[in-house]
């Protein structure tokens, strides 16, 4: 009954208009928790589930958004910061805003121009912009109140996370640390627009006096000069906030660059990376602290989702705060003062043992800190679980999990030279046609108590969408194969599902308009996994929509168009001695959008399957940036005519591959 505490303290002390079915918050309530009391739809009715509705998003980029949903307005983001407010019932739109984000600055985010949505407060929606500025909008009109710029524009910094309101402040963090930034979260002023605190999550530069006696603190356990490539931690997703206990939870990032040798010399665990931090919501001051990863080298964020529960353990209800982070351990700490009760890994894992609950450490395998060929280390970058929000249901006491089996070769880049506005990882993209050595993992009912699993569904495709639990015994979930599925929640059996044309990655979120129930979720493939060339659906190609579903729903999707014939042979008099050559360059400074070995995932174009006169544009569309208003920035300030000639040829040799149907 956490939640229906929660819910109320919202009620009573932060003046919400909003009835019992909306969907107020970004996790649904302050807790994160994602499980709604709704039970129109239940386990019993959920094959009468049907398609109430849809609205096309005007884009083929990632959707990752979680509705808003207020007295039947729906408030939505799409791709490029892009904000919408829908009738809930019918589909209609009702206003949009676009901030006009330069599409040059898609370059700048490393995981697909993407959103993860609004927060709600006193008539207004506020929104971050990919190009790092926080709006207030009418929530009337969409006609923005104020905007704050919340970060250096000369800096590579982006926002794709959804703010929270927290005691009259907007909380809001960022993203950036593939690139070499510094992370920090910050709480303005939601009248206003001023700024009201600002937390890093890394020390600067120690010669400076530091802006708190916790980052003076953290200086200690780094080494070097960390300061001059940011030293990363950044707070790009997850916030929650426990009322009775006035903390605010924020997770934070990995480091920058990854490696660590790279990035602190001497070592050190470099606080506080890849941690969870307690603050005082009205002063940014920290509580408490838990690192999840000392010394982070593999991108292990703990920015995952943070959901507030109680729970029974050792005979006792105990206030506690569990997360998924992508170093593939599913941790339970007590809230108040962070102590770790519990940490188990709930994917595979090889980079430690165990996580010994004295020390609250983990317990390394070596050969994680000597990373060389052949050692495939699990969880990868991708994560054991990323950002698609898991969900919490205090019936059956199980966390849903969207779980991903990922590895990769960490290699340190041994001749590494940080380049300003760069990815700048210090560690080797491979330079591989071949896919990762993945798998695509699967829904998880994660018993937090027992730190089991009690049932898994696995997944016939990677990456996949966000869960939601609700009172009607069901988890929904979509799917990377293009699914929108309903699940028992106490058992894992499938009840419903229905094809809804491309990927998805986002959460849905249930409410009620007028007494009835719907469920929403966004259908449209990107993110991360497919900037790397990761493939939605075998037919992919369709726009990503808004799609809303309620029993005996009657609308249907069009049919998805056919997939593209192979390209046409090109014929090229490159020397095809500078295809090797060409691969390296390519997974260095395309594969990270365009996909590994030219293979797209569908959220960008696919480069094999350009036409003969793009092609022959390379000089121009790579180093002038002919093509920057498509997102497709110029490089000419870090490689010339020969670096291009070479990243064409191999181009090339993949289209012909294609061609020839292999
Ligand atoms: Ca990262």
């Amino acid at each position: 009954m956490y939640r229906l505490t929660i819910s109320l303290t919202l009620l009573s002390s932060l003046t919400f208009a909003q009835g019992v079915g909306d969907w107020p918050l970004h996790g649904l309530d302050y807790a994160e928790t994602r499980y709604s009391p709704l039970k129109e739809i239940h386990a019993g009715n959920v094959s009468r589930l049907g398609l109430a509705w849809y609205l096309d998003m005007e884009t083929r980029r990632g959707l990752e958004a979680t509705p808003i949903v207020i007295d039947g307005v729906m408030y939505v983001t799409g791709s490029w910061s892009v904000v919408y407010a829908v009738n809930a019932v019918t589909g209609k739109r009702l206003w949009r805003w676009d901030p006009e984000v330069s599409h040059a600055w898609g370059q700048k985010a490393c995981c697909d121009v993407v959103n993860r949505g609004v927060a709600f407060y006193r008539n207004r929606v506020y929104v971050g912009t990919l190009d790092g500025r926080l709006a207030a909008l009418n929530a009337a009109n969409g006609i923005p109140l104020w905007q704050v710029q919340t970060t250096d524009k000369n800096q590579p910094y982006t926002i794709t996370g959804a703010p929270r309101i927290v005691k009259g402040k907007v909380i809001i963090g960022n993203g950036g640390a593939e690139y070499g930034v510094r992370g920090y979260v910050s709480a303005y002023d939601a009248e206003t627009g001023k700024l009201a605190w600002r937390f890093y999550t890394v020390p600067g530069d120690p010669s400076q006096p530091f802006e708190s006696p916790a980052l003076e603190k953290a200086a200690k356990t780094w080494t070097g000069e960390w300061w001059k490539h940011g030293g990363g931690g950044t707070v790009w997703d997850s916030l929650s906030y426990d009322p009775e206990l006035d903390l605010l939870y924020v997770g934070a990032g990995n480091g920058s660059p990854w490696d660590w040798k790279t990035r602190s010399p001497g070592g050190g665990d470099n606080l506080y990376l890849s941690s969870i931090l307690a603050l005082r919501p009205d002063t940014g001051e920290l509580v408490w602290h838990y690192q999840t990863t000392p010394g982070d080298s593999w991108d292990y964020t703990a920015a995952q989702q943070m959901i507030l529960a109680t729970l029974e353990i050792g005979g006792k209800p105990r206030k506690v705060l569990m997360q998924a982070p992508k170093n593939g351990f599913f941790y339970v700490l007590d809230r108040a003062t962070g102590e770790l009760l519990s940490a188990k890994p709930f994917v595979t894992v090889n980079w430690a043992k165990e996580v010994d609950l004295k020390t609250g450490r983990p317990v390394e395998n070596p050969s994680a800190r000597q990373p060389a060929m052949g050692f495939i280390q699990q969880p990868g970058p991708l994560g054991g679980h990323n950002w698609q929000a898991m969900s919490f249901h205090p019936g059956t006491g199980l966390v849903y999990i969207p779980a991903q089996e990922t590895g990769f070769p960490y290699i340190r880049d041994t001749r590494f030279k940080f380049l300003p506005g760069t990815w700048n990882l210090a560690t080797m993209a491979l330079p591989t046609a071949d896919p990762l050595p993945i798998t695509p993992g699967m829904l998880l009912a994660w018993d937090p108590v027992r730190q089991s699993a009690r049932w898994s569904v696995p997944y016939p495709s990677y990456w996949n969408g966000g869960t939601l639990a609700t009172a009607g015994n069901l988890v929904f979930e979509g799917t990377a194969d293009g699914r929108f599925v309903a699940y028992d929640a106490e058992t894992g059996e499938k009840k419903w599902e229905m094809p809804v044309g491309t990927g998805v990655m986002a959460a849905p979120a249930t409410f009620t308009v007028k007494g009835k129930q719907y469920v929403s979720v966004l259908a449209g493939w990107g993110g991360s996994f497919a900037l790397i060339g990761g493939r939605a659906t075998k037919d992919g190609g369709v726009p990503g929509r808004l799609l809303t579903f309620a029993l005996d729903g009657k609308t249907t999707l069009p049919a998805p168009p056919p997939p593209p014939p192979p390209p046409a042979l090109f014929a090229s008099d490159a020397d095809p001695k500078i295809v090797p050559k060409g691969a390296v360059l390519y997974a260095r400074w395309c594969s990270v959008c365009h996909g590994f070995g030219a293979y797209s995932g569908g959220a960008i174009r696919d480069l094999r399957y350009s036409s003969e006169a793009v092609l022959r544009s390379y000089p121009k569309i790579v180093l002038e940036g002919s093509y920057a208003s498509a997102g497709m920035p110029a490089l000419k300030e870090w490689i010339g005519p020969e670096e291009v000639d070479a990243i064409l040829a191999f181009v090339v040799t993949q289209r012909n591959k294609a061609a020839a149907g292999k």
